[in-house]
């Protein structure tokens, strides 16, 4: 099947011509040869960013690899990549594709992490990727989740395992039944669980979550502390946007 999608859209690419996701004039890639280098050049592959969470350094940080809140309250993931910040120049690209359903966008929000980011990437260590999961009801109302159709589309070395269902997530309604308001917006603990069939081949292992966006990092925060309960040993977040302030 994915060699089939992959031929079918490459056949496309010759045949049809696509609109650029940032710039929307029709050319041949997903990224025109305009956007792309702005792109490059604007990504936060060029700032100093904490190694933890993936935040653009303040200057008075900038002696550490960690920002202050990751060494005040160090959080359960290890490390943390981003392409490129919420506000900058792929967020209406992802908004057409995760709010309009526009599915043709997953290709050109994956062709923007492999064209920057994934050579840069050192992977070797990395035994799975797993996409932070929606709630079943989420999924079926959307039609999709967004975090895995464009983490499916990456490029990433061949011994990394994508698992598109090991990590599962409650719905916030019925696992957050009898709090109020208040609570079910910040308590998002035992939110996720790891499907019991893979319980036991991710013990020791070290694993990638992908994340269309990370704001606050509370919900990779909890994934990363329920992996590591069940005994994976090392957690990197890989992140398409990041909001570089932690209350946007
Ligand atoms: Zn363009
Ligand atoms: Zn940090």
């Amino acid at each position: 099947m994915r060699f089939l999608e992959n031929l079918i859209q490459s056949i496309s690419a010759q045949v049809l011509p696509t609109a650029c996701i940032i710039c929307q004039e029709f050319q041949s890639a997903s990224i025109c040869s305009h956007c792309l280098p702005m792109l490059y050049h604007e990504s936060l592959l060029h700032y100093e960013c904490c190694y933890q969470c993936g935040i653009p350094l303040q200057a008075a940080e900038l002696h550490s690899i960690q920002c202050h809140a990751c060494s005040t309250q160090v959080p359960a993931f290890d490390q943390t990549i981003c392409l490129d910040r919420y506000d900058g120049l792929l967020q209406a690209a992802l908004h057409q594709f995760k709010y309009q359903k526009r599915l043709a966008y997953a290709f050109g929000l994956s062709d923007a992490w492999n064209s920057i980011l994934a050579n840069d990437i050192d992977d070797q260590s990395i035994d799975y990727l797993l996409p932070v999961p929606l709630s079943q009801k989420k999924l079926l109302a959307r039609g999709f989740n967004q975090s895995w159709e464009i983490a499916k589309r990456i490029r990433c070395g061949s011994h990394i395992q994508k698992l598109p269902s090991t990590l599962k997530r409650f719905h916030d309604i019925e696992h957050q039944a009898g709090k109020n308001f208040s609570e079910r917006k910040h308590d998002i603990r035992q939110m996720f669980y790891v499907d019991a069939k893979d319980i036991e081949s991710l013990k020791g292992k070290s694993v990638v979550i992908f994340d269309d966006v990370m704001t606050s990092g509370a919900t990779l925060n909890e994934i990363a502390r329920t992996l590591k309960i069940i005994g994976v040993v090392w957690v990197s977040n890989w992140v398409l946007l990041r909001t570089t302030k932690l209350n946007p």
